[in-house]
């Protein structure tokens, strides 16, 4: 049987290819063994659907930010346990969702802190080489900044932890919160 949770929006910020994506995968896959509504909002994917308009801009981030948002509030609103993966590299679009959600349910910052360095050697997509060779412009890290989060909920080293050991941060944390049981 599904079992319902307190609304929370789970906001994963860091660096292109820091673990956003991976982290919130193998929760999602926890939660759900476990019963509970969980929806995955990933930058990536709404990109290309409900913010295909925009780009990479302080003020198109933002909007980003913003319409995104928006959708985890609803979500949040309905006790879905909801897992945000957005560099979202502004402090004040980051502080704009946290005021949002907080009218609704809780909201849980996590910092995944993977140095550029990692990330870079990663490179998941071939974007950091792109970028290296100015092939593309407001690349995160690269020619855009990324503010760090000054007091985030939590802190993942994916450099130095498992997936499955970052994960295991956030669920602890969940229940920590009375999200879970
Ligand atoms: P983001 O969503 O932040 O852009 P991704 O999740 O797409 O990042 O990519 C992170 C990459 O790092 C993946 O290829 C993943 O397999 C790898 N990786 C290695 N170790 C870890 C870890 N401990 N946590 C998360 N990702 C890791």
């Amino acid at each position: 049987m599904n079992k319902r949770a307190k609304g929370v929006t789970v906001w994963f910020t860091g660096l292109s290819g820091a673990g956003k994506t991976t982290v919130a995968l193998e929760i999602e896959k926890i939660l759900k063994e476990m019963g509970y509504y969980t929806q995955r909002l990933d930058g990536d994917i709404v990109r290309e659907k409900l913010t295909k308009d925009l780009g990479f801009t302080k003020e198109d981030r933002n909007k980003n930010i913003e319409r995104n948002t928006f959708v985890a509030k609803i979500l949040t609103d309905n006790d879905i346990i909801t897992l945000c993966s957005f560099i979202s590299p502004y402090k004040s679009a980051r502080e704009y969702a946290r005021k949002e959600i907080n009218q609704v349910g809780d909201f849980v910052e996590v910092f995944v802190d993977t140095p550029l360095e990692v990330c870079e050697k990663r490179d998941v997509k071939g974007l950091y080489k792109q970028a290296r060779k100015g092939e593309i412009d407001n690349f995160t890290g690269i020619s855009d900044p990324y503010q760090e989060p000054e007091n985030p909920d939590i802190i993942l080293k994916t450099a130095q932890e498992t997936i499955q050991e970052s994960a295991k941060i956030v669920i602890d944390y969940l229940k920590k919160i009375n999200t879970i049981k």
